[in-house]
């Protein structure tokens, strides 16, 4: 029966002395070395008494033991468990006993918070520092570098990935191993990696983009990372030269834009640079293409369902479009009240179905009920549309429609002005409590370095371009809009900031 997550993307690699993980302080790891650590770490894990399908919740910085950790767990048939390392011990209580994980590793400058938290719920602890230190190691430090992968089949469990909780509480998406394995195969088709690709890595790994699509591709086609602990500019500059590809977050690109050493010179070697887990502007993408002559390629996807579509490799990739769906995944923009596919054109909510979607939300089978049909669409909570040639536009999230007075405003239109006008480096539109019209739009605006943009020029000019129901409220100035982790503008802290404006 074998170990298909294990075998096809780790197995592969076994005794080859070709580079893996080129890390920060210039040491290489090879896949046989990296095969050796996951070996030694499954080990240890089994040691523990932790058997297949028991979940192993991680809380750790990003280091190649961390990697090899997930590595582990494939080849013991243990549920992987990432979380970000910015959650609080009271966050991250909730992920324990929501999961019911057998192990926490964790830090040890968080073992003391931790380890009460971790007795309450029946689960071990242990820990797993920055530079890789820890009692995790230390037990996995006097095993055998083998380990015979326990057998799981494509449909078993590989991983309990958390969503980023940007509209709610954090949901844990149960990924088959058939999730991972199909998306990362699809990618590296579409992308066109191959071992003599060096992808430069400096996303977190405890989220989809930085663990699975990144990861998984260079895993799948035998390539190797430049492994980051973090986006430094200084780092990414003085490494772009060695590197042929990268997978970033928008914020990624604006702060490469930023600086002046970012030039054509410097990116002449890369082949690719990809964009996601947040809108990339288009703005962002024109600059880029001024720059280095390099058109970023542009995907969406989500915890749910890692990839679902990509702009492509050898078409046209067309800045403020997510491309098409990917091939093996079925992509429909439905209305929401009935459920219908709407006319090309229209907006309405996207809808995926593919060997790529998750088997449910973790112990909540209300919530998976209401957003997986039975049919397999996974209703993704995202606005969207596709347009004549068939490329995905991405609106905004459902939850940030405002409804006022009975009409559908769609904040992304009235952003997409915002951003045009003199002084703005980039806006947020949301709905606020209003006694009236139910939601009124407010905007969000950040001014650009050293500018002060005029508020009743920038409301005359949306007066001369929206219909009235659609015309804002107020315009906030703010220095910064608020993001998560990835990225991810949080429009929920937003609304809570400026709930009470009209009520
Ligand atoms: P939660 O579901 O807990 O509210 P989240 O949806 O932010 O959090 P993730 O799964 O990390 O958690 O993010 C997926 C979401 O990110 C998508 O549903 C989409 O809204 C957004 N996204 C990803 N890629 C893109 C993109 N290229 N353009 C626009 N939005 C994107
Ligand atoms: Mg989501």
């Amino acid at each position: 029966m074998g170990n298909p997550l294990y075998d096809r993307l780790f197995g592969i690699h076994a005794g080859k002395d070709t580079p893996f993980l080129h890390l920060s302080d210039g040491k290489v790891l090879t896949h046989a070395a990296f095969l050796d650590m996951a070996a030694r770490l499954a080990n240890a894990l089994t040691g523990l008494e932790l058997r297949p399908g028991d979940r192993v919740a991680v809380q750790v910085e990003k280091s190649a033991e961390a990697l090899a950790l997930y590595a582990a767990c494939a080849q013991a048939g243990l549920i992987f468990l990432p979380l970000n390392t910015g959650y609080t011990t009271q966050e991250l209580s909730y992920f324990i006993e929501n999961s019911g994980a057998s192990l926490v590793v964790c830090d040890a400058a968080n073992a003391t918070g931790l380890t009460e938290i971790a007795q309450k719920n029946d689960a071990r602890l242990e820990t797993l520092n920055a530079d890789g230190s820890g009692s995790l190691t230390r037990r996995a430090l006097g095993m055998l570098p083998a380990f015979e992968p326990a057998h799981r089949s494509e449909d078993d469990l590989a991983a309990l990935l958390y969503t980023s909780g940007t509209t709610g509480r954090s949901k844990g998406a149960m990924l088959t191993q058939a999730n991972l394995l199909s998306n990362a195969e699809t990618l590296v088709q579409e992308w066109r990696f191959t071992n003599s690709d060096v992808l430069l890595h400096a996303l977190p790994i405890f989220h989809t983009h930085g663990l699975f699509v990144a990861t998984n591709v260079m895993l799948a086609s035998g390539g190797s990372m430049i492994f980051l602990p973090k986006f430094d500019l200084d780092d990414m500059v003085r490494l772009m030269p060695q590197a042929t590809t990268m997978m970033g977050v928008p914020t990624f690109y604006t702060r490469l834009l930023s600086d002046d050493r970012f030039t054509r010179a410097l990116t002449k070697d890369m082949r690719l640079f990809i964009s996601g887990s947040a809108p990339l502007l288009a703005d962002t993408h024109i600059q880029f293409e001024d720059r280095t002559g390099h058109r970023i390629l542009e995907r969406y996807g989500m915890t749910e369902t890692n990839m679902n579509t990509s702009n492509p490799y050898d078409g046209a990739r067309r800045a403020g479009t997510v491309g098409y769906p990917l091939p093996n995944v079925e992509l429909k923009v439905t209305n929401p009240e009935t459920g219908e596919t709407v006319p090309i054109g229209e907006i309405g909510i996207i809808e995926v179905r593919g060997p790529n979607v998750f088997q449910g939300y973790w112990q909540m089978p209300d919530k998976t009920a209401a957003e997986l049909r039975e049919d397999g669409f996974f209703i993704t909570g995202d606005l969207g549309r596709t347009d004549e040639d068939g490329y995905v536009h991405i609106v905004g999230r459902g939850k940030d429609l405002i409804i006022s007075g009975g009409y559908n405003i769609y904040p992304k239109e009235i952003e997409l002005l915002l951003d045009e006008q003199p002084g703005v480096q980039e806006s947020a539109v949301i709905g606020l409590p209003h006694p009236d019209f139910g939601e009124t739009p407010v905007g969000i605006l950040v001014p650009a370095p050293g500018q002060i943009p005029d508020i009743e020029a920038i409301m005359n000019a949306l007066r001369g371009s929206l219909a009235r129901f659609k015309h804002l409220r107020q315009l906030i100035l703010l220095d910064e809009l608020p993001r998560n982790t990835m990225g991810k503008v949080q429009k929920n802290v937003l609304r809570e900031k400026y709930n009470d404006l009209f009520t």
